[in-house]
Order: structure tokens, then C-alpha cells, then sequence
């Protein structure tokens, strides 16, 4: 509290909530200043306008002079936009907290379930220009102070999440933590009300809410019913992430710290860690926050070496299997690599400790991440339609090292809110699909280089952020699938998805052996060993491409060459990029089996339609 205000126990309040660290510790002093002011916090913007003329004096002003500018933009019609809507979202991750902000800025009642009770990821997230602009706006250093300082442009992501939670918070979103989401209820029956969710624990008042919006941010491990998934696998990528605790000290202030050295630009920093320490990396990042965090890309090879991983197993998910993963050796191979990229200058690194009190350190799976077919759908059911919409990475995975989780999470934020202020408006749902499917084709493509630059600009409205976007590149006749009457038959799915990827296996299997069949030195069993020589591969393109490679001079003893002049011609006249290295496909191993399917399924969508 400041001169004049020591005696008002709501500013003193007011000013706990601004500086609280935790989760609980934020709807705790959040809820208390409620009760100290008499205010009910119901999901809507008049929250806001009330608090505010309950706390006028200057700390808390300040604040109330960003967001006010925030909401004066046109887009938000003075919260009248959304005023009927009614909205629930899953997940009080970054992107989660970060639309309903969005959407109580539109006027729409806002409620958001969340089935944890605590921030605890120390991870480092990347802030894109417009993040930081945009956080600023929200008023971000006045929640956490080091916000942004100088260069940086990072933040750990659990202040982002409180950052985000308190200014939810403030804007009248109704949080109801240690609640999980379960599914969807639609109404019973024509006239008896609206779509309601399934919560554990089913006591939550939560659900007896009716909404017509629902947004899913819960991550990429979760999905509602009716989305398609897409995987994308690349090349086996094994990221391993750490934090260090910080002291802040004089000696930890004057180390660098290393935003991305990608192999291809520094072989020789990874040659010699290589050299000295044995550790074989792709990249590493450090970004210096609450933390000191690391994250990289480790080879397999050289983690069997170090005794990371125990055993060498066919598919990833048993490689990285906890019994397979030496914890103690990891731990090492971490430090290890912290200590060498930063030169040894951070005296005496101490593992920060995550949630389970143990020290922070994981390695994940990066070899497929997964993105959603489509962005929306809208469901009816007796007569009551609901416009579900997906955000963050529960939308699109990304690859950590990279750090454009929350750029584009928050591209995806604004864009569903986009989409909830045209529904709001009356817009047809196949009009409102199609318009929202376009703007996703954008979300894969954006970097900070092809988005407009001018950041202060940017609102929901796409047009302010993607450059020379077409909001009518898909048609409403494009997404008729997207608008689903009725139940969605989710076990009767499953069945067939697995059915159809046997089917898929025999398929594509049948596929080549067809256009492969006849050719010297090649037939095709399998998606291994068939495929070692490169020749069944090279095979495959003359086939259809005669004139790209003169088969009859290939040497089937040179199954490196074989294999890199098909990978080449295929990236070049094809325009298909290799999934695996030609070392990787002149092994024929089991591992990189999915990897292969991927590759030629990739000439298979290239070729069928020219099959005679
Ligand atoms: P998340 O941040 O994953 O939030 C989803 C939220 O939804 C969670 O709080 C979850 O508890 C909740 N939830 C899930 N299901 C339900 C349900 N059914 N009901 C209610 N609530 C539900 N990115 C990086 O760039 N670098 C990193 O080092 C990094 N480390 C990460 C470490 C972990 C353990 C995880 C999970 C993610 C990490 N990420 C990292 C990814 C990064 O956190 C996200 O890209 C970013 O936070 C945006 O995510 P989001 O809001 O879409 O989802």
C-alpha cells in the first residue's frame, strides 16, 4: 500500500492479489478482496466497470487506464459484442486463459474449468514481438515486474498463466479450478434447454450452466469428440527440458544466454561438446527467467552411449518408457550439456524441483506431433446449436525448441474469439466455418516475418494480423462435414479409424509393389528391409517419372547413394520432403518403419492420380 491508502484493507487486498505467486494463492486473495467490496463475481464484463469504481486510487488506476484502452476497441462494440453468449472453457493453460480474456473483452459470459490446482511448469516459453506488445497491453508488469525486462523475450509458463488468470480474473471470467471436463450433454429433448458439460466432480455448479460456445484448450493430450487428428512425424527428435534454480546472482546475471544453436549454424560447438562430454545434440536453447531452462534435442545414439536410455527399443514410446530411462543418467547428461553450452559460468547448478518435489528434468517424444483436421464445428441437437472451437495445443502441437506454442496459441486465441463475435452477430454456421477453416490454413505458415509488423495494430479482427489473408479461400460447401446434427457415434469411430489405418498398412503395401513389380533387385515385403538397397524407392519414381533417373545404372551395393539420389530427386521435382536420412533408410530398421509409411504415402497422394 501506498502513502494515503495504508488504512483500506481492499486496496491492501487488491495489491496481495497483484503480487501473488500461486494459483490458489490468486483466487484466494481474488475472492476476499470480493467479499471485502461486497462484489459478486458473476461471468461478465459489468464486474470489471464495478470493481473499478469500487478501487480508485492510483496503483490500481494505472492499471484500469491499459485495460480500458483495451476494451474501447471497436472490435468489442463497448462488450456488447458477445452480451448474449454464453461461453465455456476447458483449460486454464496460456491459450485457454487467453481467449476467455478475448471473450469477456467481447461482453460474453465467461466461464472456464480447469481440473488442476496449481501452475507449476518452470518450461520457458518464446514471446513472439506481438506476445510481448500484447501482454504489455494487459497490463503484464503490473502483475509480475521483471516482466519483458531489457532484451528478454521469454516468460515461464506459470507467470504466463498468472499474468493471464489475474487479468481474467479482473474482466469478470468466472475459474472454477479441480474441475475436469468430461464430455458434452446435449439437450434432452426439443424446448428442454441448452448444451451443458460433464464435469468430475459431477457436484460442480459448473454443471448446470447451459452455453452455446464451447472452446477446448486443454492441451494436446486432449481433444473433444468430433475432431480429427493429424499426425505429422518427422525424423526421431528426442527434447529434453531442465530448469536450474536462479539466485540471481552477479556471476548468473553475466552469462548469455542461447537462443536456438541449431546445428546446421554451429557445427563446431556441437562437435566439441560431442568430443568432450560425449553428448550429441541437434540444438539447444537457454533462456535465463525464474529459472535457469534448457532445452534440447538429444540423439538417440548418444543417449544409449551415456546410459540414458537402457535399451535400444523399436517403438518410441517403450524408448522413452520410465523403466527405460535411467533417471539418474539423465539427469547427468542435462547438467552436462547446461554446463558446457554455457561455458561452465554458472557456478554450481542445483535442479529446480517441479510439482512432484523432484528435480525438473524430462525428456519427451517429439518424433509426431499432432494437429487438428479443422478448427470448429458446430453441433445441433433438438433445435439447440453449439459452436465448439479449438485453441492452442490443443489445436496445433508444437515443437518446443522452437518456443511457437504460445505465438501461435495466442494467433489461435484470437482468431476463436474472432469467430465468436461473427457467430454472435448471426453469422451462418457454414459461412462461419468455412471463413474460420481459411484462417486456420494461415496458422501453420505464420512467423514473425510473414505477420504483419505492425503488432500495436493487432486485434481479433485476422485481417490486422495475417498478411494478404482470403478469409473465402474455403467455401461453406468445403465444410458441410464440420456442421454435425445429432450424436456423435465416438466408439463406432474408433473402431473404424483402427480398421481403416490395417486398411491404410495393406493398402499403400499393395500400392507399391504394383508400380514396383518387374524391377531389377526390388521386391517389396515390407516397409524395412524392401526398402534398404534405395532401388524399390528409385524404382517407384521411374515408374511414374521415368525421365528423372536411369534406373539401369543403379548399383545395388550402394544403398546410401541409391537412397540419397531418390530422397533428392524427391524433395527437388516432387516436392516431397524426406521423413528419414538415406542413412536411415539403408538401415531398414523396424524404428523407422511409421517414418517410411509417412514418406510414401507422400508419393502415393503424388502419383494415384496419374496411375494408368
Ligand atoms: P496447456 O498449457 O497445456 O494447458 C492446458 C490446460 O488444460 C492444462 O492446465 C490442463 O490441466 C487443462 N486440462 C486438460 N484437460 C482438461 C479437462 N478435461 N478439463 C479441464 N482442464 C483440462 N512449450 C515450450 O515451448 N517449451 C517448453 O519447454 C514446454 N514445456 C512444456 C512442459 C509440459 C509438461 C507441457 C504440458 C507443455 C509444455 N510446453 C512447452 C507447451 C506449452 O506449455 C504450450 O504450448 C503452451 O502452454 C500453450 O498451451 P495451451 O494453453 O494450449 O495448453
Amino acid at each position: 500500500p501506498q502513502d494515503g491508502e495504508q488504512g483500506n484493507p481492499a486496496h491492501s487486498l487488491f495489491e496481495t492479489f497483484l503480487r501473488a505467486n500461486h494459483c490458489e494463492e490468486v483466487l484466494g486473495s481474488f475472492q476476499a478482496l470480493c467479499r471485502q467490496l461486497a462484489l459478486e463475481h458473476k461471468g461478465q464484463l459489468q464486474f470489471y466497470h464495478k470493481l473499478k469504481s469500487c478501487l480508485n486510487y492510483w496503483s490500481a488506476k494505472a492499471l484500469w487506464g491499459k485495460l480500458d484502452k483495451k476494451a474501447g476497441h471497436k472490435d468489442y462494440d463497448q462488450g456488447k459484442a458477445c452480451a448474449n453468449t454464453k461461453c465455456l472453457i476447458i483449460g486454464a493453460g496460456p491459450c485457454g486463459l487467453r481467449t476467455a480474456i478475448e471473450l469477456a473483452f467481447l461482453g460474453a459470459r465467461v466461464v472456464l474449468v480447469e481440473k488442476r490446482d496449481s501452475f507449476s511448469r518452470n518450461n520457458v516459453l518464446h514471446l513472439w514481438p506481438f506476445t510481448i506488445h500484447d501482454l504489455r497491453a494487459l497490463g503484464a508488469k503490473k502483475f509480475y515486474g521483471r516482466f519483458c525486462t531489457g532484451a528478454l523475450d521469454h516468460i515461464s509458463i506459470r507467470q504466463l498463466q498468472l499474468i493471464l488468470l489475474k487479468v481474467a480474473l479482473l474482466l469478470g471470467v468466472e475459474i472454477h479450478i479441480n474441475v475436469q471436463f468430461k464430455g458434452l450433454i446435449p439437450p434432452a429433448a426439443k424446448g428442454s434447454g441448452g448444451w451443458k458439460a460433464a464435469l468430475q466432480p459431477s457436484s460442480s455448479p459448473v454443471g448446470q450452466y447451459e452455453f452455446d460456445v464451447l472452446i477446448s484448450a486443454g492441451g494436446g493430450k486432449f481433444v473433444p469428440e468430433g475432431f480429427k487428428r493429424k499426425e505429422t512425424r518427422g525424423k526421431l527428435a528426442i527434447g529434453i527440458t531442465t530448469n536450474f534454480v536462479n539466485h540471481h546472482s552477479r556471476a548468473e546475471v553475466e552469462v548469455a544466454e542461447i537462443s536456438g544453436v541449431a546445428r546446421i549454424y554451429n557445427q563446431q560447438f556441437f562437435q566439441n561438446l560431442y568430443n568432450k562430454t560425449g553428448i550429441d545434440l541437434e540444438n539447444i536453447v537457454y533462456y535465463k527467467d525464474d529459472t535457469h531452462y534448457f532445452v534440447m534435442t538429444a540423439k538417440k545414439q548418444s543417449l544409449l552411449q551415456k546410459g540414458v536410455i537402457v535399451q535400444d527399443k523399436a517403438d518410441i514410446e517403450s524408448l522413452l518408457s520410465a523403466e527405460n530411462v535411467n533417471q539418474e543418467a539423465l539427469l547427468s547428461y542435462a547438467k552436462e550439456a547446461a554446463n558446457f553450452s554455457t561455458n561452465y559460468q554458472l557456478p554450481d547448478l542445483e535442479f529446480a524441483l517441479n510439482h512432484r518435489n523432484h528435480p525438473d528434468v524430462d525428456m519427451f517424444d517429439f518424433t509426431c506431433m499432432n494437429r487438428s483436421e479443422n478448427a470448429a464445428l458446430v453441433r445441433e441437437c433438438h433445435g439447440a446449436r453449439l459452436l465448439i472451437g479449438l485453441v492452442g495445443d490443443c489445436l496445433v502441437e508444437p515443437f518446443w525448441p522452437l518456443g511457437t506454442g504460445v505465438a501461435r496459441g495466442f494467433l489461435a486465441a484470437f482468431d476463436a474469439a474472432w469467430m465468436v463475435k461473427r457467430w454472435a452477430a448471426g453469422t451462418a454456421p457454414l459461412d462461419l466455418l468455412a471463413e474460420r477453416e481459411s484462417i486456420y490454413q494461415q496458422l501453420s505458415q505464420t512467423s514473425p516475418d510473414n505477420t504483419n509488423k505492425n503488432t500495436s495494430q493487432y486485434s481479433i479482427d485476422p485481417t490486422t494480423r495475417y498478411r494478404n489473408i482470403n478469409l473465402q479461400a474455403i467455401k461453406p460447401n468445403q465444410v458441410r462435414d464440420l456442421y454435425v446434427v445429432g450424436k456423435i457415434e465416438i466408439n463406432h469411430k474408433k473402431r473404424d479409424s483402427r480398421n481403416s489405418r490395417g486398411n491404410a498398412y495393406e493398402g499403400l503395401l499393395s500400392w507399391c509393389q504394383t508400380h514396383t513389380e518387374g524391377y531389377r533387385g526390388v521386391t517389396v515385403t515390407d516397409f524395412t528391409h524392401s526398402w534398404k538397397s534405395g532401388l524399390a524407392l528409385c524404382a517407384l519414381i521411374h515408374r511414374f517419372r521415368p525421365s528423372l533417373l536411369d534406373f539401369n545404372s543403379l548399383d545395388q551395393h550402394s544403398p546410401l547413394k541409391n537412397n540419397q539420389l531418390a530422397l533428392d530427386i524427391a524433395e527437388q521435382e516432387l516436392g516431397i520432403p524426406p521423413v528419414l536420412s538415406s542413412t536411415e533408410m539403408a538401415a531398414g530398421a523396424e524404428p523407422n518403419q511409421l517414418g517410411l509409411i509417412t514418406y510414401l504415402s507422400q508419393f502415393y497422394e503424388a502419383f494415384k492420380s496419374s496411375e494408368r
